[in-house]
C-alpha cells in the first residue's frame, strides 16, 4: 500500500471507508449532520484518482453552493496534489461547462452571458421604461419571482421560445402582450435572447434540452463522466434530478450523500423523496448509514437531537458524539433586542480574551433584517465583523462597473454598454441615449453597433463617444494575449474609472476594486496558465458574496441557508423568536417541520460552543414577540439558562404556540352556529347565540352566568348544548 493511500484511509472510520472504496454502481449514504459525509465524498474522489487511476476530468462532483465547491476543490487539491481537479461545481456551474462546449446545438454562441439578479434588474428597467410600467405595478424582486414561477410552472416549455423563435418574433410577442405579467415575461425573454443571456433556470433547462435533442452530445458527456458524486442530495429538485439521471446513464456510477433532516429548500422545489426512494429508482443500490458525529460536543449534539426529534415526519436517528468537552449550550433571554445584542457582544469579547479569533465565531439568523441592532452593537463595541449576504460583494456598484468593462471588451452586450458608456461621464446623456435606443429598435442591432454607426452624426459632437469606441476596440483585440488581471488594471486606468473614484475621494470603493483585482489574481493562480477572460466572467456570474474568501479576522454574520454544509467553532444563533424563527410565513405542518430542520441545520454547524438567544419586544405589527418554540422543543436539561424568561412569559408562549398549531393543523375559524343555538363555552358555561358578527368572525352570546352579552371569536371551540 502506498503512503498517500494509507494517510487517506486512516482518516476515516469503517463506514466512511466502505463509502470510499465502494466505487462501482449506485451508492447512497444517509447520515446525520457532521457525520463525515462530505469528508467521505472528497476522500472518495482522491481514492478514485490516486488508487484506481481515474482522471479527474472524468469525475463530476456536485455541491450545493459555490462556497462548498471552492472548499471541496481545495480539499481535493490537497488530497490528490494535482491542479486538475475535474468538475467540482454546483449544478449551475456544471451546466455552464456543458453549454460552453455545446451551446451551438441550440444555436447559442459559446460566449453566452450568465445573468445574475442585477442583470435581470437592468433588463426589467428597460422593459418598464419601454412599456410605461412602474414599481407600483410590481417591484423588481416580485417581477423576478414571477418570471421564475412562469418558467418553472406556468410555461415550463418557455425555453423552446428562446431557442426557436427569432428575435423579431419574440419582440412582437412582447409588444402584443397586454397583461402586466405577460409584458414583463415576454419582454424578459426578448431581452435575454437579444444578448444571449441565460439565467439559472435556463442553464439547467438548456442543458437538459441539448441532451434530449442530441444523442451524440449526450453520449459524449455520459461517457466522459465515469463517476458522479452529489453532496446534499436531500435538497435536489426535479430538473437537477433529471439532469443527473441522464448524466449517469452510461457508466452507471452514481454516489450520493444526504441527510433527510437537513432538507431546507422544499419551498424552492427540493424533494426529499429523490433521496428516500433512490433505491427504488436505481438498480442494486447500496445504502450506507453513519451515525457517529465528529463535529460537535456531546452537549451541542444532545440539543440538536432533542430538537429534531420533535418532527413527526422523519426517520428516527440519533447521532453519537465522538468529541469530548464540558461546555454547556447557553440560552439567553433579553428584555429588548439591545439587551440581546449586548449579551452576544459581551460573550464574543469573553471568547476573544480567551485567545479565540474573531473569525472562528459566527452569528447565524433566520432573516437578514434582524441584524440591524446587532450590527450597531458590534460597531459600538469595536468588534470587527463581516456580513455574508446574497450577492453583496459582486453587487457593489464599482465591482459591477469594473466587471461591465470586462464584459464590454468581451461581449459588447447592451447591459454592459448601458452601465458604463457614461461612467465616467462622456457626455452621453439621456437625449443621446434615446437617439441610440431609436436606432437600435429600427435596426435590430446592439447599442454598441448603433453608437459606432452613428458616431459621426452631429448629435455626438462634443461627446467622448469616439474615445470610448477606440478604448473598447483596442482592448477587444488584445485581451486574449494578456492576463485578466492586467486587462482589468489597465482598463480601470485608461477608461478613467479609477480616476473618477479618486477625485470623488471614495476610498471604500477603491478598496473594493483592489479586492476585485485580488480575486482575479487568485482565480488566475487557481486556473494556471489558461485563465481566460470569458471563463472568468462566467465564473463570477455564478458567484454570490458568500464565496469571497475572507480570511481576515472578523466575526461572520450569515443566514442559516448560507451556512448549509459548513461548520464553525463557535456559533451564536440569535433572534430565536416566534414570527422570526419559525418565520411568520409558516402556515402548514410541513412548513413548520422545514423550519425546525432549518433550526437543526443552524445548531448543528457548531463545533465547540453554541449560544442561543432571543429577546422580548414587539413585532412590526405590534403583536408581542415570544420565545421560539424551538427553544421549548429542546430537552431543557441540556440548556444552561443565563437569563431565563419569566414563568408567565413561558406560559403565554406555550399558549400562543398551542393556538398557532391549531391553524397549522388546517383549523379554520368559521361560523358553526346560528342565532338561537344553545351552546356551552369552556369558561363561561351555558349560553345562547344572540347574533353573528360576521365582519369580526365572532358571535354575540348571552351567557346565563353573565349579565351583559359578550363577543366571542369563532376561534375558540364551543360545543352545542
Ligand atoms: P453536514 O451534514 O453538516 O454536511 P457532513 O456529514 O458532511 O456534515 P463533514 O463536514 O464531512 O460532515 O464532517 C464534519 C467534521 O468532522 C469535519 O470537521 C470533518 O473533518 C470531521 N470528520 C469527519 N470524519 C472524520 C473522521 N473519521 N475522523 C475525524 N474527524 C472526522
Ligand atoms: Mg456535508
Amino acid at each position: 500500500r502506498n503512503f498517500i493511500l494509507d494517510q487517506l484511509l486512516c482518516q476515516l472510520n469503517q463506514k466512511q471507508l466502505e463509502a470510499v472504496t465502494s466505487t462501482e454502481g449506485f451508492i447512497r449514504v444517509i447520515a446525520g449532520a457532521g457525520s463525515g459525509k462530505t469528508r467521505a465524498l472528497s476522500h472518495r474522489f482522491a481514492f478514485l484518482v490516486n488508487e484506481i487511476g481515474i482522471l479527474p476530468g472524468n469525475i463530476l462532483c456536485v455541491t450545493f453552493t459555490n462556497k462548498a465547491a471552492n472548499e471541496m476543490r481545495h480539499r481535493i487539491h490537497n488530497l490528490i496534489a494535482d491542479n486538475d481537479t475535474g468538475y467540482i461545481n454546483t449544478f449551475h456551474g456544471f451546466c455552464v461547462s456543458i453549454l460552453q462546449e455545446d451551446s451551438h446545438a441550440v444555436q447559442y454562441p459559446k460566449n453566452f452571458l450568465v445573468l445574475d439578479n442585477q442583470d435581470i434588474d437592468s433588463m426589467l428597467k428597460i422593459i418598464y421604461e419601454e412599456r410605461g410600467l412602474t414599481l407600483r405595478h410590481k417591484t423588481f424582486s416580485k417581477a423576478r419571482d414571477m418570471i421564475e414561477m412562469y418558467k418553472l410552472e406556468r410555461y415550463p416549455n418557455y425555453y423552446l421560445d428562446l431557442i426557436t423563435m427569432s428575435l423579431d418574433t419574440l419582440r412582437q410577442k412582447y409588444l402584443r402582450a397586454t397583461d402586466v405579467n405577460d409584458i414583463i415575461f415576454y419582454g424578459y425573454l426578448y431581452q435575454e435572447k437579444k444578448c444571449f443571456g441565460l439565467d439559472y433556470n435556463d442553464l439547467l433547462k438548456f442543458s437538459l434540452y441539448i441532451f434530449e435533442k442530441n444523442k451524440e452530445i449526450r453520449l459524449k458527456w455520459q461517457k466522459r463522466l465515469e463517476y458522479i458524486m452529489i453532496d446534499e442530495f436531500q435538497d435536489i429538485d426535479k430538473i437537477q434530478y433529471q439532469l443527473m439521471k441522464v448524466l449517469c446513464g452510461y457508466h452507471k456510477n452514481l454516489f450520493i450523500v444526504g441527510d433527510p433532516d437537513q432538507t431546507i429548500y422544499s419551498w424552492r422545489g427540493a424533494d426529499i423523496n429523490y433521496l428516500l426512494n433512490f433505491d427504488k429508482a436505481f438498480p442494486d443500490v447500496k445504502t450506507i448509514m453513519m451515525n457517529e458525529n465528529y463535529r460537535s460536543t456531546p452537549q451541542i449534539l444532545s440539543v440538536c437531537n432533542s430538537l429534531i426529534d420533535k418532527n413527526k415526519n422523519r426517520m428516527k436517528k440519533d447521532l453519537l458524539p465522538m468529541c469530548h468537552s464540558k461546555n454547556s449550550v447557553l440560552y439567553y433571554h433579553g428584555d429588548t433586542s439591545e439587551e440581546e445584542s449586548d449579551w452576544i457582544a459581551d460573550q464574543i469579547i469573553k471568547l476573544h480574551k480567551k485567545d479565540i479569533s474573531y473569525k472562528d465565531i459566527t452569528i447565524l439568523y433566520r432573516a437578514h433584517y434582524v441584524t440591524r441592532t446587532l450590527e450597531e452593537t458590534l460597531l459600538k463595541k469595536k468588534i470587527p465583523y463581516s456580513i455574508y449576504s446574497g450577492i453583496q460583494f459582486f453587487e457593489r456598484m464599482e465591482v459591477k462597473d469594473a466587471l461591465s468593462y470586462l464584459r464590454m471588451i468581451t461581449y459588447k452586450d447592451d447591459l454592459s454598454f448601458l452601465r458604463i458608456v457614461n461612467v465616467p461621464k462622456r457626455n452621453i446623456g439621456k437625449k443621446r441615449m434615446e437617439f441610440l435606443q431609436a436606432y437600435v429598435n429600427a435596426h435590430h442591432c446592439s447599442f454598441y453597433e448603433a453608437l459606432k454607426e452613428c458616431v459621426e452624426d452631429p448629435i455626438f459632437k462634443g461627446t467622448d463617444a469616439k474615445d470610448f469606441i477606440s478604448l473598447i476596440d483596442a482592448f477587444s483585440v488584445t485581451y486574449e494575449q494578456r492576463t485578466i488581471s492586467e486587462v482589468l488594471s489597465d482598463i480601470l486606468d485608461r477608461s478613467g474609472y479609477e480616476e473618477m473614484l479618486r477625485t470623488t475621494g471614495n476610498q471604500e470603493r477603491l478598496d473594493n476594486l483592489a479586492e476585485l483585482k485580488q480575486a482575479v489574481y487568485d482565480y488566475e493562480i487557481s486556473c494556471g496558465e489558461e485563465a481566460l477572460l470569458p471563463d472568468y466572467l462566467d465564473h463570477v456570474a455564478l458567484f454570490t458574496n458568500s464565496d469571497v474568501t475572507d480570511d481576515s479576522d472578523k466575526v461572520k454574520l450569515m443566514t442559516v441557508h448560507a451556512a448549509k454544509g459548513l461548520e464553525f467553532p463557535h456559533v451564536f444563533l440569535c433572534a430565536l423568536n416566534e414570527g422570526i424563527f419559525p418565520s411568520k410565513k409558516t402556515s402548514t405542518i410541513e412548513g413548520m417541520e422545514e423550519e425546525r430542520r432549518l433550526a437543526f441545520v443552524a445548531m448543528s454547524r457548531a463545533m465547540k460552543s453554541l449560544f442561543l438567544s432571543e429577546s422580548h419586544g414587539k413585532n412590526f405589527d405590534g403583536s408581542t414577540r415570544y420565545p421560539s418554540r424551538f427553544i421549548l422543543d429542546i430537552d431543557q436539561k441540556f440548556l444552561e439558562y443565563v437569563k431565563k424568561p419569566e414563568d408567565t412569559l413561558i406560559a403565554e408562549t406555550k399558549n400562543y404556540i398551542h393556538y398557532s398549531n391549531r391553524y397549522l393543523d388546517g383549523y379554520v375559524a368559521e361560523q358553526t352556529f346560528q342565532v338561537g343555538d344553545k351552546i356551552i363555552h369552556n369558561v363561561f358555561g351555558q349560553g345562547r347565540i344572540k347574533s353573528i358578527l360576521s365582519d369580526r368572525n365572532a358571535y354575540m352570546i348571552k351567557f346565563e352566568q353573565i349579565e351583559t352579552p359578550r363577543i366571542i371569536s369563532f376561534r375558540v371551540p364551543i360545543k352545542r348544548a
